[in-house]
């Protein structure tokens, strides 16, 4: 264990949560919730947090609500709040009928906000927004007070109605908190608590046309939810002063406390909404939802399970500052929870023909394989055998090297479940590439072991020629080629670092027979070449589409193992 993890499900959050139920804090309530901005879809990131609140939520009995903090009109769109939704529901979270959106409090803020200005803590400043920025200061100088800063109250209250009623132009005028301008924190200098955007929003329309700030908004919806512990990500660690500033200068219904965490970062992918945005917009991907990025969607897509997710949730832990999980370790948590459940089934990626000589003509042995040997309850099915069958390429090697075992000529292999053969034979095109083997096979061996006990280095996966399901196989890598994309290179951004072989897809793979029926999402271990799922989205029948969700090399184990 790093000095980052933690037993999982015990952390510095539920030890302070904890003490709070003790003390009977709150009356002894628990009440979460994940506030996602619906202007991108949700990230593994994300997961992170959902599995927090909503986790806490429910080992202490207490609620997580699900609030959209949809204050930003130019950005969001009801397309992110409907994905959000299913994105969180497939998690395995249930906010029952604690849905909320900030924008349904812009009455409430409203009022709050003409609080602050009565009691002279609140101004409508002239300023435009590099004025603004010119008088902050910088965190070794203070900032300078506006020439608005010391309006009245009456004018103040003035201004800010006519600000709300539309009289004013977009960027002319905003409504600042009169805090501090030489305040050691920036955040602290009179921070902006309204601005305007002449924007139709997409729950309330036109109705406004000023929209309230993030910390302004954040924490009186906290409030008005009554929410009692605020989980939220380091990078809002300067802001909990003005979050308590708001707070404590209105009459607000409760003064939920702030806790911050460090956030997910993955190694050899991005986590932030802007990238995956520009990502999914300039077409470096196919949609929010290609398997190749790690969007909740793409995910899902991809073949990983919630529980996976979840169980990765779990074991990188909670932590107070920020660090990289290896992706290894997310590819560890679905290939477990794969093991234990993927029916096993033979799938050739990269076929190579093999005809069988001495094998009967339309003759058909039914051949009895395991479905999962995890699993005792899966049981067995039949697989059809016949005088041609496909192998996978790379397993033939016409002159091959010494520490090359399986099939090359005159040697001898088993066929999973089947039989032992005997290359005699190769046929070559005209360019001179191997396009079919010749073999002879050896009946007595059926079922895979030869009765006067000679061995074979080699068991290969196969499948009938004449019985198997065509597909389209697409194999995926990681998304960037540098283990931390982000980081700062002179004249490179994290772009120049995309893996152009990130995707690869295969035409006419040869799959046994039982995968024609299978349905959207089915999930399968082909054998000896990965975990796999049908395509929820391009997959029909006749023309099946498999996604490889993780390959069966296990590199964090082996990491493990060595450290
Ligand atoms: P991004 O930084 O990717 O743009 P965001 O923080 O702007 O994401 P929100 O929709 O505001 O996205 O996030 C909703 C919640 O999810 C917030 O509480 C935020 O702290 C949390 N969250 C976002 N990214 C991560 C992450 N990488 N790890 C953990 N929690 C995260
Ligand atoms: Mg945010």
């Amino acid at each position: 264990m790093t000095e980052n993890e933690t037993t999982p499900g015990s952390n510095f959050i539920t030890t302070i949560i904890e003490a709070d139920l003790k003390a009977n804090k709150n009356n002894g309530r628990l009440a979460t919730r994940f506030p996602p901005e619906p202007n991108g879809y949700l990230h593994i990131g994300h997961a992170k947090s959902i599995c927090l609140n909503f986790g806490v939520a429910s080992t202490y009995h207490g609620t997580c609500n699900l609030r959209f903090d949809d204050t930003n009109p130019t950005k969001e769109d009801v397309e992110y709040v409907d994905a959000i939704m299913e994105d969180v529901r497939w998690l395995g979270f249930d906010w029952d009928d604690r849905l909320h959106y900030a924008s349904d409090y812009f009455e409430q803020l409203y009022d709050f906000a003409v609080q602050l200005i009565r009691k002279g803590k609140a101004y409508v400043d002239d300023l435009n927004a590099d004025e603004i920025r010119l008088h902050r200061g910088t965190l070794t100088e203070p900032g300078t007070d506006s020439p608005w800063r010391n309006r009245g109250v009456e004018e103040n209250l003035d201004l800010f109605q006519r600000m709300r009623a539309g009289k004013f132009e977009e960027g002319s005028r905003v409504l600042r908190a009169k805090i501090d301008m030489a305040h050691p924190n920036l955040i602290m200098r009179d921070p902006t608590l309204y601005r305007i955007r002449k924007t139709s929003h997409h729950r309330t329309g036109d109705t406004w046309c000023i929209y309230p700030m993030y910390d302004f908004t954040h924490c009186l919806s906290d409030s008005i939810e009554g929410i009692t512990h605020s989980l939220c990500t380091l990078e809002f660690e300067n802001n909990r002063p003005l979050y308590d500033w708001v707070l404590d200068n209105v009459d607000a219904p409760c003064h939920p406390r702030q806790i911050e965490f460090a956030r997910l970062n993955l190694s050899y992918t991005v986590l932030s909404k802007r990238k995956l945005i520009q990502l999914v917009e300039e077409g470096h991907v196919s949609g929010w939802d290609d398997p190749r990025i790690p969007t909740i969607c793409g995910l899902r897509r991809r073949g990983y399970t919630p529980e996976s997710i979840r169980n990765f949730c779990d074991r990188i832990g909670l932590a107070k500052r920020d660090s990289v999980v290896d992706v290894a370790l997310l590819e560890y948590s679905i290939r477990e929870d794969l093991n234990r459940r993927a029916p096993r089934v033979m799938g050739v990626l990269r076929p190579l023909k093999v005809v069988i000589e001495n094998y009967p003509a339309g003759h058909v042995d039914e051949l009895e394989a395991v479905n999962n040997p995890e699993d005792p309850n899966a049981g067995v099915r039949k697989v059809p055998f016949s005088r041609e069958i496909y192998i996978e390429r790379d397993d033939f090697m016409e002159n091959p090297p010494k520490k090359f075992f399986r099939l090359g000529p005159g040697r001898e292999v088993r066929l999973r479940y089947a039989f032992f053969i005997t290359c005699t034979g190769v046929v070559k095109d005209d360019t001179g590439e191997v396009i079919e083997l010749r073999c002879t096979y050896d009946p007595a061996t059926r079922g895979g072991d030869a009765p006067d006990g000679r061995k074979v280095k080699a068991t290969l996966h196969w499948v009938s020629a004449a019985h198997a399901v065509d597909a389209e196989v697409r194999l995926y890598d990681r998304l960037f080629s540098k283990a931390n994309p982000d980081e700062k290179e002179e004249g490179k951004t994290y772009k120049d670092f995309i893996n152009p072989d990130a995707l690869e897809v295969l035409h006419g793979c040869k799959l046994e027979p039982i995968l024609a029926d299978a349905g959207p999402g089915y999930f399968c271990q082909f054998e000896r070449m990965g975990y796999f799922c049908m395509d929820a989205k391009d997959s029909k029948s006749g023309a099946l589409v498999f996604n490889r969700t993780v390959t069966l090399r296990d590199a964090w184990a082996k990491l493990q193992k060595k450290g």
